[in-house]
């Protein structure tokens, strides 16, 4: 059974913390990356208490292969398996006359593509989903294990017919049967153990499928179907396309239906390793816990166990955390959200009027402006004498007035000039609100008695000769 995050329903869980009692996905978890003997361990800690978790086992993190069957199908249409099976099917082509050296080398395109696909086998039960890569050691390195298989087939063959030469034709029908439904079983016991004695001895392989029980008998099934499909498609579809392209197609149908078997005994192979007896490499780079890596800076830790307390309801503790973890100093967007967000829960105004001075800056650095108007607005309301950092305030009564709020806009400019009325950037101001009230608030008179103000007491300033030239501007146009 697969389980959740404790606090993202939607995730499965990786690991779990005994004290807290609690799951967390890969995202909840906190890593610490610590270089020990050249090479960097990570260890895993609870967001809540901060101790240790335990990696919870794969059967809990996976999905039972009978859920996940549409991707088997999916599968080998990833370019790197396409490539062999394309390969392997135009040489199955181009040396498909009859004759010993044909023969050979159609023996070695097989040989090729059983090792790759074994290759995908092993990766798939060790929780890598994707389908390895094509190299030396996917096409060509230990390639004793290709010539074992095709052992596994020969003994299988030779046994059948001492049946047959033995007991009869009956009986060999039936001992066929009980062959055909333990290659599965063989090759996995030749996977696990890679001995070619074990894969053949019936009681090992025997024992191994009783073990896995009716996952084995499904598995079979799927198997048969896949098996049957190529002869389906032949006879249905690819009877009817031109002759030179049946050699070809069903070449590919056939490729295509031993990496779909191998990749589904791989996933059982994981799904059942307890019971086989296989031991899964789960810290390797590629497994499925990093199949989606999870960058984490220190703002979305903090982030995680905030969750956590809101998930839980615990505001107080939230807020708690944010304050001795950021020390006032909050740099992450979203965080700085979170703490705005939880204060106004609180109704905790005074800190809350604080904090928007600085979530205001990160909202401005962000480019949110239709939020960062709408926080200003809120944290105007709430307070007349509110006024963020200079630059911020430009940018939010701009962007008021790009909004279609000329009179807010001239507002936020009027609140900066009665709060900082020694700042240089308040001639600026001045201009800025003027242009406003004579473009927007269509009251020309008014805007000339600022710009005239401005003009007196700062004639130096740089934005004097704008003043200057918007001024007589205003003139003609009246
Ligand atoms: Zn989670
Ligand atoms: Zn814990």
């Amino acid at each position: 059974m697969r389980t959740s995050c404790s606090y993202h329903p939607a995730k499965p869980a990786h690991f779990e913390c005994s004290k807290c009692d609690a799951d967390y996905c890969a995202e909840c978890v906190i890593k610490r990356s610590v270089p020990t003997y050249g090479r960097t361990e990570t260890y895993y800690y609870c967001p809540k208490c901060q101790g240790m978790v335990e990696r919870l086992d794969i059967t809990d993190i996976i999905d039972p292969f009978w859920v996940r069957l549409p991707k088997f199908f999916i599968y080998p249409f990833h370019p790197r398996p396409l490539v062999p099976m394309l390969l392997v099917s135009v040489g199955v082509v181009l040396f498909s006359k009859p004759g010993l050296v044909n023969l050979l080398i159609n023996l070695a395109l097989w040989g090729v593509l059983l090792k790759y696909s074994h290759a995908a086998l092993k990766n798939t039960a060790h929780c890598r989903y994707y389908p390895p890569k094509i190299n030396s050691e996917t096409i060509s390195q230990d390639f004793g294990i290709v010539f074992k298989q095709m052992a596994i087939f020969v003994i299988v063959g030779i046994a059948l017919s001492k049946v047959a030469q033995i007991f009869g034709l009956f009986i060999a029908k039936v001992a066929m049967i009980v062959a055909i439904l333990s290659i599965p079983a063989m090759i996995i016991v030749l996977v696990a153990t890679d001995s070619l004695i074990h894969a053949v001895n019936p009681v090992v392989f025997i024992s191994m499928a009783w073990r896995i029980g009716w996952g084995y008998l499904l598995m079979y099934l799927f198997l048969t179907i896949l098996g049957g499909a190529p002869v389906l498609l032949g006879r249905h579809v690819i009877a009817h396309l031109p002759a030179s392209l049946h050699v070809f197609l069903f070449a590919l149908a056939k490729c295509y239906y031993t990496i779909i078997s191998y990749h589904l005994m791989g996933y059982v192979i994981l799904q059942y390793h307890d019971d086989i007896g296989y031991e899964v490499d789960l810290d390797d780079e590629d497994s499925i816990l990093t199949e989606k890596k999870v960058e984490q800076s220190a703002g979305s830790e903090i982030l995680n166990r905030v969750d956590i307390f809101i998930k839980e309801g615990k505001i107080d503790d939230a807020i708690f955390l944010i304050r001795g973890e950021t020390g006032g100093k909050i740099a992450d967007l979203e965080l700085a959200e979170r703490y705005y967000n939880l204060l106004k829960i609180k109704q905790n105004i005074p800190d809350l009027l604080r904090h928007a001075v600085t979530y205001l800056d990160l909202l401005a650095e962000a480019k949110d402006m239709g939020k960062m108007c709408e926080v200003y607005a809120e944290c105007a309301t709430r307070d007349p004498g509110f006024v963020p950092r200079s630059s911020t305030l430009f940018k939010v009564a701009s962007c008021l007035n790009q909004a279609g709020r000329p009179k807010a806009a001239v507002n936020s400019y009027n609140r900066f000039i009665k709060a900082n009325p020694k700042d240089p950037q308040l001639p600026k101001a001045y201009f800025l609100a003027a242009n406003i009230i004579n473009e927007k608030l269509k009251n020309p008179k008014k805007a000339v008695g600022i710009l005239k103000s401005l003009l007196k007491s700062y004639p130096h300033h740089e934005i004097a000769p704008h003043a200057q030239r918007y001024l007589r501007q205003i003139s003609v146009t009246e």
